[in-house]
């Protein structure tokens, strides 16, 4: 008997279509569609099919390509055709692919086929990487994100979502200079989730546009209760900074609560230069407007390049963990934190460093002239009422779900 033979369907996409429309314009867009198309035009073997989806998506057919081996081949050629820049008023753009591939037997194709290669460009775009190819395990993966996604908003209702403390030290005078808030998840039977568990999938949501507002309120109606001198810091995601509510969040909390602006900071990654960075920036410079601080986290894992630096809308710059982690034992961590720290300096930013562990780096990093430390060293971070313990600070009392009440009412 003879088997038929197995074909490979994929979803492909020009990938971060969002940033050449920022960076280019819409008309132009519509020029690397195009390319694009013709680029898999050209891949694609005289058997093959494709069809426009819209959405700088396409969908493919690739006859005969049964295994990850031959689907390897057959991307390693699509890579080295994107390998070539595409040329528009002379100047060279780099264009990219992101593909989902699912198999299927024969001419057997249904819209279950392209549900599941849909799925596999989800888990590409998610990684990062150029193509994936569906498995059942991606299914379990997305059942078990809709099902966190799905208990994270009755957690916000319910008020099991809270905002811990961490201290943010002088480095000089190991004095207080303000926290950073750092989000749990208080479950019902006393569970506490950390933020790693569940903010990456937040943050590929809507979710975390109400969790964000919601950390912003608390925050700045506990800063109203702390001394005039401190600060607390509030992460970003960076798609948030697209969202213009985030100028009203921002404003209306500081009014309500008669806090001043520069006493909270919004901390943002470098992130923000993947996405619409003109966009992005443009928002930041609004946001330092109002007077609010902001803050460039984990720098030195992400993307930016000097040349954004320069026009860089920040009052921070929070060297990332991993480079501060090892610098007595690794020469060269320690001299990318040195350089980070004049650098820093040389544009007139405060540096904290993040991560310091021990007595020993907290010292080596205030010979290096850091401003700020903040790490397991000092403290972890903690419920409010334990850091204002900590830290002699004896507001009125409130608690984060109060304040949850009150903004309800904002
Ligand atoms: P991040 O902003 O880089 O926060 C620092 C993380 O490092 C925190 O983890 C903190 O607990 C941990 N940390 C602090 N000191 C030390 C140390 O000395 N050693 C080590 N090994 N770790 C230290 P956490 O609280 O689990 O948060 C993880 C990430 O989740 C944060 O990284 C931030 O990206 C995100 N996140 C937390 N809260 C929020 C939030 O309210 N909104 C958003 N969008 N993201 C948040
Ligand atoms: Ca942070
Ligand atoms: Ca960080």
């Amino acid at each position: 008997m003879m088997s038929s033979v197995q074909n490979m369907v994929g979803v492909i996409e020009l990938a971060d279509a969002d940033i050449l429309l920022d960076r280019h314009g819409r008309l132009t867009l519509e020029d690397f569609q195009k390319a694009f198309c013709q680029r898999l035009e050209d891949w694609l073997r005289p058997r093959d099919e494709m069809h426009y989806l819209g959405d700088n998506r396409v969908c493919v057919t690739l006859r005969g390509v049964g295994s990850s081996g031959e689907l390897a081949l057959a991307t390693a050629k699509l890579e080295s055709i994107f390998k070539n820049p595409h040329y528009q008023f002379g100047r060279p753009v780099q264009l990219g692919f992101r593909a989902g591939f699912a198999s299927v037997e024969g001419d057997r194709q249904s819209e279950e086929t392209l549900r599941q290669a849909n799925l596999a460009l989800r888990e590409a775009r998610a990684n990062s990487s150029n193509y994936q190819v569906y498995t059942p395990h991606a299914e379990t993966r997305a059942d078990n994100q809709r099902k966190l996604l799905q208990s994270l908003e009755e957690a916000l209702a319910r008020g099991e979502i809270q905002l811990y403390y961490q201290p943010k030290v002088q480095t000089m005078y190991r004095s207080l200079a303000g926290a950073e808030a750092l989000m749990r998840w208080r479950k019902p039977d006393g569970e506490l989730v950390p933020a790693g568990d569940f903010i990456p999938v937040a943050e590929e949501h809507e979710i975390i546009r109400p969790l964000t507002w919601w950390a912003i309120k608390t925050a700045v109606a506990r800063l109203a209760r702390w001394p005039e001198d401190l600060t607390i810091a509030v992460n970003i995601a960076p798609q948030l900074l697209l969202d213009d509510q985030i100028l009203a969040v921002v404003e209306d909390a500081l009014a309500i609560h008669c806090v001043s602006p520069q006493r909270l900071v919004l901390e943002v990654t470098e992130r923000i230069m993947v996405g619409s960075p003109t966009t992005m920036l443009a928002q930041l410079a609004r946001l330092r407007l109002i007077g609010v601080q902001v803050s460039l986290d984990d720098f030195g894992t992400g993307y930016s390049s000097l040349s954004y630096f320069r026009d860089l809308p920040v009052d921070e710059i929070k060297i990332d963990c991993c480079f501060v982690r090892n610098m007595l034992e690794c020469g060269k961590d320690e001299a990318i934190v040195k350089a980070v720290i004049d650098l820093a300096h040389n544009f007139s930013l405060k540096v904290v460093a993040e991560g310091v562990e021990t007595e020993a780096v907290a010292e080596r990093l205030k010979e290096l002239g850091c401003d700020l430390i903040q790490g397991y060293f000092f403290d972890r971070p903690m419920p409010p009422d334990a850091f204002e313990a900590s830290y002699g600070i004896h507001p009125p009392g409130l608690s984060d779900t109060q304040a949850l009440r009150d903004h309800a009412l904002m």
